[in-house]
């Protein structure tokens, strides 16, 4: 099930001067958010055009702990958003288009209006790359996903198919093979990416099927996903084969465009920390997958958004008069 997804801009908010803002509304925005308002701040979040973040494109989270029986993920951001605006956060579902770092107050430039803060917590998360393929937004949430962790379980002994060769690709692959009757890994070369141990625990995994130097070229189905056609790019052969799901593992991207050349990125473009959750200017932390590229979790999102909210609030003490 696609939730369905609004970011209307709501009425621009009154008051323009905040404590902190929180750029981004996932598990890391909404958890910051949730502590920094606790802690008495006044605290803005700005969801940008996806409020909730990657979690309202999944369907059931078996594993965010707390709720037993799974709860879908638009259930959970919208019950993180409803916590957090009771504890007093003002939330607008706008978009940052600007931003200036330099100077105290921070200046935040939405599609309309200028806020500012002491602080900001930047939340914006990860994207994860798409192949740009036929079928694929279609069956998005209907076979197609981007988390073998958050989604696997739901495709036991079915045909999964894996795009990429990197080491996402590998350990999705090798994670799936606990529920799939095989794994396709469908990559483009006919080399890995992935580092040497990786590859060699996929390919001693009878379960793993490679088919080296291939590109998924459409996603069929009839309400979920049950096709793929395939492209040889030697022989320029077509293939059609069965496929319970498709898991695209072929990288992330973080959203960080909006802070180039304000904040320190490494080569990939992700935040780098120093100290914690701080960035590379003083008041600015970030939290979640903005800077994370290895557990990408949305338990892990929410306890960085809670160190984020301690550390700002640390921060608030020691500067604000
Ligand atoms: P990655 O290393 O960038 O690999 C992406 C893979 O996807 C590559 O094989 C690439 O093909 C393929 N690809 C990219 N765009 C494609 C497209 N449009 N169509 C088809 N294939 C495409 O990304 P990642 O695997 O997510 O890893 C990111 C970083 O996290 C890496 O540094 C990785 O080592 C690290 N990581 C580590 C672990 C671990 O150690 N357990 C687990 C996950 C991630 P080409 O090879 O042809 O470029």
């Amino acid at each position: 099930m696609q939730a369905e997804i609004k970011a209307e801009t709501k009425k621009p908010e009154t008051k323009k001067r905040f404590d902190v803002i929180i750029i981004g509304a996932g598990p890391a925005g909404y958890t910051a958010a949730i502590y920094a308002s606790r802690a008495k701040r006044e605290v803005l979040v700005i969801s940008g055009n996806l409020p909730g973040g990657q979690l309202m494109l999944t369907t059931e989270v078996e594993n965010y702990p707390g709720f037993s029986e799974g709860i879908m993920g638009p259930e959970l951001m919208t019950t993180m958003r409803k916590q957090a605006e009771r504890i007093g956060t003002t939330i607008i579902d706008d978009e940052v288009v600007n931003v200036d770092f330099r100077h105290k107050p921070f200046k935040i430039l939405t599609n309309s209006e200028e806020y500012e803060s002491d602080a900001v917590i930047i939340a914006t998360g990860a994207s994860p790359r798409k192949l740009g393929i036929k079928g694929e937004q279609e069956f998005s949430a209907k076979g197609v996903s981007y988390c073998a962790t958050c989604d696997g379980p739901f495709f036991k002994n079915q045909e999964i198919i894996v795009a990429g060769g990197g080491d996402s690709a590998m350990e999705e692959a090798i994670f799936l093979t606990k529920f799939g009757k095989n794994v396709h890994v469908v990559h483009r070369r006919d080399k890995l990416r992935a580092s040497k141990i990786m590859q060699d625990r996929a390919l001693e995994n009878s379960k793993i099927k490679f088919h080296w130097n291939s590109a998924i070229e459409e996603i069929k189905g009839v309400e979920k996903v049950n096709q793929i056609t395939i492209r040889n790019l030697s022989t320029n052969n077509q293939e059609t084969m069965e496929a319970g799901a498709v898991f695209v593992a072929i990288g992330h991207e973080p959203n960080t465009k909006l802070f180039k050349g304000q904040i320190e990125l490494d080569k990939q473009g992700y935040i780098v920390l120093k100290n914690n959750t701080h960035t590379s200017v003083e008041g600015v932390f970030a939290a979640g997958d903005v800077h994370d590229h290895r557990y990408r979790q949305a338990i892990t999102a929410a306890g960085f958004g809670c160190m984020a909210a301690i550390d700002v609030d640390r921060h608030l003490s020691e500067t604000k008069k």
